[in-house]
């Protein structure tokens, strides 16, 4: 039992910080300040109380109601902690207690929160990416100063972003050419520098193409199972579960099956 103790906090942590995250999905789009005090009931504005605000368990004890009006509380908030906890396990299981672990969680939640906004209202908010990159380059710093190799890892950083944005650009054109339309957006641009700076330049590559067969698929999913039209299709979140899932892959195994 004791051997999965870091697990188990590592799990709770993330239903804490997911708890922070829902609040940053739902007041960034809305233009409200993250620090506007405690959350409060969409319904009847009564401020949530502490011991009604534990992650999930609270949802689950309050059986998804509001205390006070008794409206339903959308699922969105227990699935975005529990999401947020299992991405963190999952982050730990890959890096376990290194190093390396804080910018891995700082990087899935990040693309936790640009996901469900760009998903949602179509757009990626300069605010998180900018948090997010800076913290990833602070994080390369540290590491770098850690490891006697600064300017290398600083360097990587920037490759990385450079690749995503050139890849993006390259597709951007060429859509432009054969449609007349813009393919992506500036936050599409913003977003591939963000992924490709954490995950390297060969990766940021692979991310692309990754993103563009995710993105088909969820189209083709929303279209045919759900028989929903979208007419606006945000790539984000499909970028976003291709890094996540290019997180756990090695580079070297990559290389190996192309050469
Ligand atoms: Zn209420």
């Amino acid at each position: 039992m004791l051997y999965y103790l870091p697990q188990v906090f590592i799990f709770i942590f993330g239903l804490a910080i997911g708890s922070f995250l829902n609040v940053c999905i739902l007041r960034i789009p809305a233009k409200k300040k993250i620090s506007e005090g405690r959350s409060e009931c969409p319904e009847c504005q009564n401020k949530i109380r502490f011991y009604d605000n534990f992650p999930v368990l609270s949802w689950v004890l309050l059986g998804g109601k509001c205390r006070n009006c008794k409206n339903p509380i959308s699922k969105i908030y227990p699935f975005g902690e529990l999401l947020t906890g299992i991405l963190f396990l999952t982050v730990f299981y890959k890096f376990g207690l290194t190093k390396n672990l804080p910018e891995a969680l700082i990087f899935v939640s990040v693309l936790l929160v640009v996901s469900f906004i760009d998903f949602e209202h179509q757009i990626i908010p300069n605010v998180v990416l900018l948090i997010g990159t800076v913290m990833i380059f602070m994080s390369r710093l540290i590491l770098g100063f850690l490891d006697g190799m600064v300017f290398e890892n600083l360097l990587a950083f920037l490759l990385g972003g450079g690749f995503g944005i050139g890849i993006i650009a390259f597709h951007f054109f060429l859509f432009f050419f054969l449609t007349k339309k813009a393919g992506f957006g500036m936050g599409d641009f913003k977003l591939m520098f963000f992924l490709g700076g954490f995950l390297g330049g060969f990766k940021a590559v692979v991310l692309f193409f990754l993103a563009s067969f995710i993105g088909i698929f969820i189209f083709l999913v929303f279209k045919l199972l759900l028989k929903r039209e979208i007419s606006k299709f945000a790539f984000g979140p499909s970028l976003c579960l291709a890094a996540y899932c290019l997180i756990f892959i090695e580079t070297k195994k990559i290389v190996g099956l192309l050469t």
